[in-house]
């Protein structure tokens, strides 16, 4: 069976392929410990259910316009200025189904075969293939554990070039946690004000799991403001993975091509789930507040876990609910005669022994580390961490 070529050159992401193999092993009867989850172990806030509740049983189950009903493209931008600063007209918002097409979306409308997209390192699984399956070309700008994962100024001016078209960054980052302050965001629109044909994606999906106070958009920058397509959505701040809705806002110009995409593609996301986002985003705060200080005692207690295994380095996460350490000082070990010489083997020997499963820092652009997300219950960390200290004891 001869299939378009582009199959072959993108890669399914590890996150998914990792969840499907612990389900595997969880099928067969072994007590598998997920840390490789991408989402919060929460469920939706009662009110953003009853919403869409109300929606079924009023019928509101016909196409909406394809960007969004009016009532949340409003929404949406009350919340662009009450949280971010930011001024938006309801033209300039599109809603999807998730920020990952949001994401898709911009880059369908931005980027040109052989166009460069610019990635810092460690980055968003899909980001590199993205970029593939639209013939773009990825660069990666590699960011290291001592600099928190965050590039400077210099490493992104070195990574421009004539065929720069696009850079996307996530903050809060996944996978590293990592949270761009507004300083180390101007010193970066320095750089791209000398370069008035570099789009910016900025995608803020984790904006309101931050443990360092206020969140800061790139789009508060008023040189650089109408290139920046700022993304974000309902999935890990509220909870609401499965309902599938994304924003993004641009320049109306950009957003205008986003929905001719969209409009031949996939039409406007469920109806359903926009009256929920209605709630969601003109709502009560509290129950996300809750999930946000749990997820901020998890990470203490997973960062006091992992101290006491030597040889792991790992930054200190701002924000997200991921730990992504360096365990590259295993590389070389061995058990039963099986040596673990990448991350993925590393990963393959703490499910298999360990039955707990994180994710390969390789579907990160970070060969040397793992990523353990810690969007689960404090009992299971504590045992999954129990459990990894004993395998990682047999190794030689
Ligand atoms: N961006 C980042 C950085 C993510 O981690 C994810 C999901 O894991 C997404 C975008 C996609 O979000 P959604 O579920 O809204 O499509």
């Amino acid at each position: 069976m001869k299939l378009a070529d582009r199959v072959d050159y993108i890669n399914e992401p590890q996150t998914i392929a990792m969840a499907k193999l612990s389900r595997e092993l969880a099928a067969q009867g072994h007590d598998v410990i997920s840390l490789s989850l991408g989402e919060p172990d929460f469920t939706t806030p009662t009110h953003i259910k009853d919403a869409a509740k109300q929606a079924i049983d009023n019928d509101f189950s016909y196409y909406t316009p394809v960007a969004g009903i009016p009532e949340l493209r409003e929404a949406i931008v009350a919340k662009f200025k009450r949280d971010n600063q930011l001024t938006f007209t309801p033209d300039q918002i599109l809603v999807s189904t998730g920020a990952k097409h949001c994401i898709m979306n911009a880059f369908m409308a931005l980027v040109n075969p052989g166009d460069e997209v610019i990635i810092p390192t460690p980055y968003w699984v899909s980001y590199s293939e993205m970029a593939k399956l639209i013939e773009g070309v990825p660069v990666f700008i590699n960011a290291t554990v001592e600099q928190q994962y965050k590039i400077n100024a210099a490493q992104l001016e070195a990574a421009i070039t004539p065929k720069s078209k696009l850079f996307i960054f996530s903050s809060p980052c996944n996978p590293t946690g990592s949270v761009y302050s507004k300083q180390e965001l101007a010193a970066l629109v320095e750089v791209f004000e000398k370069h008035p044909n570099i789009f910016i994606i900025s995608d803020e999906i984790y904006e309101f799991i931050n443990f360092v106070g206020k969140h800061e958009s790139i789009a508060q920058f008023d040189s650089i403001k109408d290139r920046v397509i700022t993304i974000n959505g309902l999935s890990k701040g509220y909870a609401m993975t499965g309902w599938r809705l994304g924003y993004l806002a641009a320049h109306p110009a950009i957003t205008k091509a986003c929905e001719k995409i969209q409009s031949q593609y996939t039409s406007a996301t469920s109806s359903i789930t926009q009256k929920a986002a209605v709630a969601a985003l003109n709502g009560d705060m509290k129950p996300s507040g809750a999930m946000v200080a749990a997820f901020k005692r998890r990470r203490e207690l997973i960062l006091e876990e992992v101290k006491q295994i030597p040889h792991w380095i790992c930054n200190n996460p701002d924000g997200a609910f991921y730990l992504f350490p360096d365990v590259s000082y295993y590389f070389g070990k061995s058990h039963d005669g099986k040596t673990i010489t990448t991350a993925t083997d590393f990963c393959m020997y703490l499910l298999h022994h360990a039955h707990v499963s994180m994710v390969t820092g390789e579907a990160f652009g970070a060969p040397n580390c793992v990523r353990m997300s810690y969007a689960t219950s404090d009992e299971k960390i504590k045992e999954a961490m129990r459990r990894v200290k004993l395998a990682l004891d047999k190794l030689v």
